[in-house]
């Protein structure tokens, strides 16, 4: 059996095509079915439906045999154990650092001031400021970054960002790119061993199927 874990929305939608390509089909919808482990038309492959930042442990763990996750979340999770052979490039978007409207930050790391930078991706934050030589205390959050500034918990928040609109409706504007990012095949290292037979032809249909 390989298991293949990915998370509901963008990810899934964007990897059926994928999937597909290397002749899998899945037989359920996680949007509609409860289910968190769906069929497909192959009885060796499966899919389980996990939260996004939770697919880099499954498949480290074994438990799945490849995954699909975003850069964002593997910078997070550190990558141990996994594989990481394709960048899918979907699911794309940029890791931002953003501000109110009003605020200069410019001036703020230029006189050397302290932030407060709120975000989920703490990792990703505490290297970017390191680098730059920033002082920042980070606060954790799980969701709603934008927020953070409107509300005096943060000066800045690190936080993905697409077409920009829910930074614009928020009144923040971004200051500084940080990464580009999109999802990663990530693959077990054993399984990848022990059930080559099986994964390799996978990865073939994918790296074929990828859209440049
Ligand atoms: P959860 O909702 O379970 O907390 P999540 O918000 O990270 O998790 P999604 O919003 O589905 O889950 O995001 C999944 C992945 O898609 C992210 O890890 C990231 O790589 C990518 N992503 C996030 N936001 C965007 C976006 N606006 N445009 C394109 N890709 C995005
Ligand atoms: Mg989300």
């Amino acid at each position: 059996m390989i298991t293949i874990a990915l998370s509901k929305g963008r990810i899934f939608e964007e990897t059926l095509p994928l999937l597909e390509a290397a002749g899998i089909n899945a037989l359920e919808d996680p949007e509609s079915s409860r289910k968190l482990i769906l069929s497909t038309n192959r009885a060796d492959v499966r899919l389980i439906i996990v939260r996004a930042s939770d697919v880099p442990t499954y498949v480290q763990y074994g438990a799945a045999d490849l995954g699909v996750a975003g850069k964002d979340v593997l910078n997070e999770h550190g990558g141990t154990g996994l594989y990481q052979p394709l960048d899918l490039n979907i699911a794309r978007c940029r890791m931002m650092v953003a501000v109110r409207d009003g605020f200069d930050y410019e001036s703020a790391v230029r006189q050397g001031a302290r932030l407060r930078v709120a975000t989920k991706y703490v990792q990703t934050a505490r290297a970017h400021f390191a680098a730059k030589g920033v002082h920042v205390d980070l606060i954790k959050l799980y969701g709603s970054m934008e927020l953070g500034p409107l509300v005096g918990l943060s000066d800045a928040i690190v936080d993905l960002v697409s077409s920009g609109n829910t930074l614009k409706a928020n009144h923040l504007k971004a200051v500084e790119h940080i990464q580009d990012i999109s999802s990663r095949l990530v693959v077990n290292q054993a399984a990848l061993k022990l059930k080559h037979a099986a994964i390799q032809p996978m990865l073939d249909a994918f790296a074929k199927a990828i859209k440049k």
